[in-house]
C-alpha cells in the first residue's frame, strides 16, 4: 500500500477520487475519503498532489529510497508544501510557489 488517508485531516473536498486513475478512492458516509482497494494502489501520487490538506500520506518505502518516511502536501493559497517526514524523524519541507513553479 502507497497511501493511507487521515480522516480527521479530510474535508471531503473529493478531488483524490477524481484524479485516482485506478477509482480505488471512496467517500464514507460521513463524506470523509477512504482507499477501499489499498492493494491495488501502485503509488502514482495523483491523490496526494491534488490534497490541499494534509489528510494523505504516502509511503516512500525503500524501493524508492524513502527507507519507510512518508510525505504530505498542503495548500496556502499560491505556495504548494510538500513534506517528508523521514523515518529516521528528520522533517524537510519543500515550499513551491504555483505563480512561478519552475523557480523550484
Ligand atoms: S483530496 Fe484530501 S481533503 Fe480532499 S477528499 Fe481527498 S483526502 Fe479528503
Ligand atoms: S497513489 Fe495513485 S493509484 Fe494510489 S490511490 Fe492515489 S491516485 Fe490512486
Amino acid at each position: 500500500m502507497s497511501i493511507t488517508i487521515d480522516r480527521e485531516q479530510c474535508t471531503g473536498c473529493g478531488k483524490c477520487l477524481k484524479v485516482c486513475p485506478g477509482s480505488l478512492i471512496y467517500k464514507d458516509e460521513f463524506g470523509k475519503s477512504y482507499i477501499k482497494y489499498p492493494k491495488e494502489c501502485w503509488g502514482c501520487t495523483s491523490c496526494l498532489k491534488e490534497c490541499a490538506f494534509g489528510a494523505i500520506q504516502f509511503y516512500l518505502g525503500a524501493d524508492i529510497g524513502g527507507q519507510g518516511g512518508y510525505m504530505q502536501t498542503r495548500k496556502e493559497r499560491d505556495l504548494l508544501h510538500w513534506t517528508i517526514y523521514k523515518a529516521e524523524g528528520e522533517t524537510v519541507e519543500i515550499t513551491i510557489n504555483l505563480k512561478d513553479p519552475n523557480r523550484y
